[in-house]
């Protein structure tokens, strides 16, 4: 396997021949490398490239060009459409990697490029595959996207993100938007999910989806993730809020390996403490899989102060449920790709009713994200899932608005008993 600068000496060499080339990004490499450190992340991208090299054709050469980013050049006949190309890069990643950490699976983004002529047209092409696989790296799960000429645009506005951000930060730019979570059980409001939202004088709106990313490769995402920490401490303390409310907060893995988060959390232990309102803690599946020990202990430190940890996105990161009962988390939210087929697929109700009962023995809490219609909510509630979250129950609201739309007491949806 060739490096970045290989890569440039190895593409005058394929003169003469079109080639296809694809950017290959492995989402969570960058994560592994900050949280489990180089050698364990080592070990994954030599599997990970082994894996790449047993299907590459003859002629065909990969590049390890960053941290679990690939090109592969394929000599190959012009071709208009090169999703074709990337389906078998996505059937080599559709089975879990064995690792030291557990059997693991990635989400990967890829970007193709075409280029008809050897030397500076098939460098230009790299470089159009990799403006299109950083596209592509905005979608949520496997994804991919052919360079054209309308990505320039797209591109551009993730600058404009890029340069707008530190300045938004500084601006306040910013609203934490709370979206209610509904205990099946009671049909209670008892807590909700703060979703941060951007409307930036110069972009517009502005997706979480789209400036989160920026904001962790920038590093904006630590002076972000404190503010939506304070904020988040600040709104749940509101006396119009029924008691014992909590209210969920993302942490970005950035921030989760940022000392200044223990003593951020302390302050805020501090505030709540004596009063009935806690803040929960969401993190994602690559955070906490290993058994490492700094991750261990700074959960172990949070979880001695009283937050709760929420494992967010559960069931798109690795397939195996064995570590579920050494985690510290006490809540799992289930990913909404787990609900949408709900309750059509009778094979996939069947399998998700299954995680249920292994949840419920685990003694974790379950909440089912992204329910979207009344048959999904009494499918759940039927299983006795604890909570629901969803546009089916209400979206992210304002403060002022999520204050307005509180039940008080039960709420508005009737919870039918299970079958
Ligand atoms: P997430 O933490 O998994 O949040 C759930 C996302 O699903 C939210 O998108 C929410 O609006 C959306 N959602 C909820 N119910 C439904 C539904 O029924 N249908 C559909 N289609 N979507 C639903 P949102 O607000 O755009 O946030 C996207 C992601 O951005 C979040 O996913 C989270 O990973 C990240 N994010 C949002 N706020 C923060 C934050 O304050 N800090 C960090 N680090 N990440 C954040
Ligand atoms: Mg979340
Ligand atoms: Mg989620």
């Amino acid at each position: 396997m060739l490096n970045g600068d290989g890569l440039q000496e190895q593409l005058p060499n394929m003169a003469g021949s079109p080639l296809t080339i694809l950017a290959i990004k492995v989402d969570g490499i960058e994560d592994m490398y900050s949280l489990h450190g180089k050698g364990i992340a080592d070990s994954i991208v030599w599997s990970i490239a082994h894996r790449l090299m047993s299907r590459k054709k003859p002629m065909a050469f990969l590049a390890h060009t960053g941290l679990g980013e690939f090109i592969l050049v394929t000599p190959s006949a012009k071709c208009k459409e090169l999703r074709g190309k990337a389906r078998p890069i996505f059937e080599l990643f559709s089975t879990p990697f064995v690792t030291d950490l557990g059997d693991v699976s990635f989400k990967v983004s890829v970007g193709a490029a075409f280029s008809e002529k050897e030397g500076g047209a098939a460098t230009q092409a790299v470089s159009d595959a990799v403006a299109a696989m950083r596209i592509a790296c905005w979608e949520q799960g496997n994804s991919f996207q052919q360079y054209d000429e309308l990505l320039g645009t797209k591109l551009s506005q993730q600058f404009s993100i890029r340069s707008q951000l530190h300045k938004a930060i500084e601006n306040n730019e910013f609203a934490l938007h709370l979206q209610p979570k509904v205990d099946l059980g009671s049909g209670v409001v008892n807590s909700a999910e703060a979703l941060i939202r951007w409307n930036s004088p110069e972009l517009g709106r502005v997706s979480p989806a789209e400036f989160i990313p920026v904001a962790e490769s920038t590093g904006d995402i630590i002076p972000l993730g404190r503010w939506v920490l304070q904020e988040a401490a600040r709104l749940v303390q509101n006396p119009k809020l029924p008691a014992s409310f909590s209210i969920a907060v993302n942490l970005s893995s950035k921030q989760f390996s940022d000392p200044a988060l223990l003593s951020q959390l302390k302050q805020i232990h501090k505030r709540l403490k004596g009063t009935s309102r806690s803040l929960e803690l969401e993190i994602t599946e690559s955070m906490v899989m290993a058994e490492s020990a700094d991750i261990n202990r700074t959960l172990t430190k949070i979880k001695a102060m009283g937050f709760k940890i929420a494992l967010d996105d559960f069931g798109t990161g690795y397939s195996s449920l064995s570590y579920l009962s050494r985690l510290q988390a006490d809540t799992l939210k289930l990913d909404k790709s787990f609900i949408d087929p709900i309750p059509n697929d009778q094979q996939h109700a069947d399998f998700v009713a299954s995680i249920i009962q292994m949840v419920k023995a685990l003694k974790l809490k379950l909440v089912a994200e992204g329910i979207e219609s009344e048959e999904q909510f009494n499918w759940f509630a039927a299983q006795e899932c604890d909570e629901a979250q969803g546009f089916f129950l209400a979206r992210p609201l304002d403060f002022d608005a999520f204050l307005a739309s509180l039940p008080l007491g039960r709420a508005q949806v009737d919870i039918p008993k299970p079958a």
